[in-house]
């Protein structure tokens, strides 16, 4: 079936409905013709479409811009050696060059020598793709993406207590009628502003809402309760409150006992943390964190010892009561502990009976546009479609399969990507990139880009001429989402078919023609290029998998409810799909919640007197990710021209910053240099940086490459600090 098959499906009216290049929402948008834009196309809400509801952000709103041709690479680029500059020059003169440089550098040094980095926004064609070109063409392990700085401790932690990771195991619509929501490190308000809707409307409904995070974002300004603790120290916030639910009779021992093990253990060391060490551990009075708790359990507001709840009713419209949701995000995964932070989270909405039921739950609001569906169809280092487990021989059996290959032939794990990265130009001598820009976006930026340059050969699939792509000796220009047919799984497990809109530019490719070009010519003919015969390939590799996509289809995508996806898993073509999971049994093997004992271990790295703040980073309204997108849309650059250091005016004074000043944040690894934005809407031990900026604003130079043993995940969130005015 050929690429714009599933192109514009409404062309009597010349509109195409698909979904936004961007975030983990995939918000569905329309796409009509529009000759006085670059692009050729202008991009409106889709109001039928159930999660977004006609609303878009700024940077979906801008979307189109960089589809213009103007601002994008056109013809495949070489570096004909180290000291050469890139130049323009033929598909065939790429791949020609890159598959002989790949084959050199098996031949010299070994299959596993090469490695893949690809993306959480690819497509699940692109990522499944990269995936079987690694094992398969290539036999290397050595395949990570960016994801793994994005979701993955969160997804560890699901898999430990339930078996499962599907970022929301609800519909995000659910969250306006539950009770209490207790959301962690997320500041939806600039990073989804669209799902704000469900939040403001679950307060409207009698709902109350608790947020965790060290800054008053405007997210945070709409909670009823706002905690701001110390970054890193999340996991004793949650045992905190677990403490107070267990003195104070407020857990739900009938759940506990029906649905759940391992509580015995959890509750000991919960025991072990009273509010008032918490608050010495947190910085969060203990009041606060008893009233948090009281909350959560439906015991009143917790301040007053009312006993009451606000009215509210089981109508359409109301909260549903006694119900609860735990939602975390970023803020509380990117630490040194991030798995085990997010499974004390866990444990606090297991031993409140707040999962497993309807309105009630625990979920992971994922962040980049396929950060689920590309963690789970073999773009991860231990990992095979299906969210099968590499190690597994009876995974490896049915891939290798579908594959056509003997199972044994299957290389075992690799490494996970921050240390996929690090050891480029020692082991790993070539590298393919694909859909990331890890100059900008990885921990400790200034030695990944060292350990890039370093490689005998990288090469490098993007859009625009990213910092990454300006590294490379070949850059192989690609398509992008209303370029092509591809399908994404948004941040409640909907998997959606977004639509080709437009023909790509003249000289741009897909990436799957890359691999397919490569994979000739690297002997290994016949590898899949069209999007739709891939998905039916992928479908059938994650049949009875965790993710099981076997009974999805373009067809079936592009007709289910005009196309408002369908829920996995969904195995078998007449299957509804599973909006809801965890009503009946959870993911483990007897279908039992695991309560998971996790300590607070202090953050790898503490303040010192040379270093004697901290450093937290994230995301603004205008920009996305590494910004190798938003970083070339007008209106967005106008908005956030760059990067800033946000302080509080006690830390202000005390290091001698004024509003505006040029700020220098210098930890062990390097330093960032930004204007100041004095504030009181951060704690003063803390100062922000977003990390969408290359350059001396780039906050990456400062964090480090610290990870979560669990899970991989680097700290971002936790880098002690000097701050000073920059002379
Ligand atoms: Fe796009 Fe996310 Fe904005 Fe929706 S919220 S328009 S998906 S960036």
């Amino acid at each position: 079936m050929g690429m714009d098959a599933f192109a514009d499906t409404t062309a009597a009216t010349a509109v195409t409905r698909t979904h936004c290049p961007y975030c983990a929402l995939q918000c569905g948008m329309e796409l009509r013709a529009d000759p006085a834009d670059g692009s050729g196309l202008r991009a409106a809400g889709w109001e039928a479409f159930p999660v977004n509801k006609g609303a878009l952000c700024q940077k979906g709103a801008t979307a189109t811009e960089v589809l213009n041709p103007a601002a994008r690479l056109g013809s495949p680029l070489l570096r004909r050696h180290r000291d050469a500059e890139l130049e323009p020059v033929t598909w065939d003169e790429a791949l020609d060059f890159a598959a002989a440089r790949i084959s050199a550098t098996a031949a010299a040094h070994g299959r596993d020598a090469v490695g893949i980095f690809g993306g959480g926004g690819l497509t699940h064609e692109k990522a499944y793709s990269l995936g079987k070109f690694a094992r398969v063409v290539l036999q290397t392990p050595h395949i990570d993406y960016n994801g793994r700085f994005c979701m993955s401790a969160a997804a560890a932690a699901s898999q430990r207590a339930f078996g499962v990771d599907r970022g929301l195991p609800f519909p995000l619509a659910d969250v306006a009628h539950t009770d209490v929501i207790l959301l962690v490190g997320s500041n939806l308000a600039d990073t989804m502003p669209p799902a704000l809707r469900y939040f403001t409307a679950q307060r409207e409904n009698g709902g109350r809402l608790i947020v965790v995070d060290p800054r008053r974002t405007r997210t945070a300004e709409q909670a009823d309760l706002h905690l701001q603790p110390v970054p890193g120290t999340d996991a004793a916030l949650a045992a905190g409150m677990l403490h107070v639910l267990i003195a104070e009779h407020l857990i739900d021992e009938e759940f506990i006992a029906a649905r759940t093990d391992g509580f015995e253990e959890v509750r000991a060391e919960a025991l072990r943390w009273w509010p008032e060490r918490v608050e010495a551990v947190c910085g969060v009075p203990a009041g606060d964190v008893r009233a948090a708790a009281r909350m959560f359990a439906g015991a009143g507001t917790g301040t007053g010892g009312d006993g009451g709840t606000k009215a509210r009713g089981d109508s359409g419209t109301g909260t549903r009561a006694g119900t609860g949701m735990i939602l975390t995000a970023r803020g509380t995964e990117q630490q040194a502990d991030g798995a085990d932070a997010v499974n004390a989270w866990i444990n606090l909405a297991l031993a409140a009976g707040k999962a497993g039921r309807p309105y009630c739950g625990y979920g992971a609001i994922t962040g980049q546009g396929n950060g689920q569906g590309g963690r789970e169809h073999g773009q991860k280092a231990d990992q095979l479609p299906g969210y099968r487990k590499i190690t597994d021989p009876a995974a490896r059996e049915h891939v290798a399969g579908v594959w056509g290959v003997p199972a044994d032939s299957l290389p075992g794990p690799g490494r996970p990507a921050v240390e996929l990265l690090a050891s480029c130009g020692t082991d790993i001598r070539a590298l393919l990139v694909a859909g990331s820009n890890p100059v900008v976006s990885a921990p400790d930026a200034a030695f990944v880009a060292s350990r890039l340059a370093a490689l005998d050969f990288l090469a490098v699939c993007d859009v625009v001429l990213s910092e990454t792509a300006a590294l490379a000796d070949v850059v192989f220009p690609v398509t992008q989402w209303a370029e092509e047919a591809g399908t994404m799984t948004n941040l409640e497990g909907r998997v959606l078919l977004r639509r080709q809109a437009v023909a790509p530019p003249e000289g741009v490719r897909s990436d799957l023609d890359v691999l397919g070009g490569l994979a000739e010519r690297l002997g290994s003919p016949g590898f899949l290029t069209e999007p739709a015969v891939i998905f039916a390939e992928l479908a059938r590799a994650s049949a009875g998998g965790v993710a099981d996509y076997s009974g999805l289809s373009y067809e079936r995508l592009d007709a289910s409810s005009e196309g408002e996806g369908l829920h996995w898993p969904c195995p078998t073509p007449d299957h509804p799909g599973t909006p809801r999971m965890f009503l009946d049994a959870f993911g483990t093997p007897d279908g039992r919640a695991r309560f998971v004992a996790v300590g607070h271990e202090p953050a790898v790295e503490e303040p010192t007197a040379e270093f004697p703040y901290r450093l937290t980073t994230g995301r603004v309204l205008a920009q996305y990710q590494s910004g190798a997108q938003t970083r070339r849309v007008r209106s967005l650059n106008a908005a956030e021209p760059g990067s800033f250091v946000q302080l509080h005016p006690d830390l202000a004074a005390a290091v001698g910053v004024a509003e505006g000043d040029a700020v220098r944040v210098t930890s062990r690894r390097g330093s960032a240099v930004a204007p100041a934005r004095i504030n009181d809407l951060i704690r003063s031990d803390t100062v922000f940086m977003p990390f969408h900026w290359a350059g001396a604003g780039r906050a990456n130079s400062v964090t480090r490459r610290t990870t979560d043993p669990v899970s991989g995940m680097p700290a971002f969130k936790t880098a002690a600090v000097r701050v000073e005015v920059a002379r």
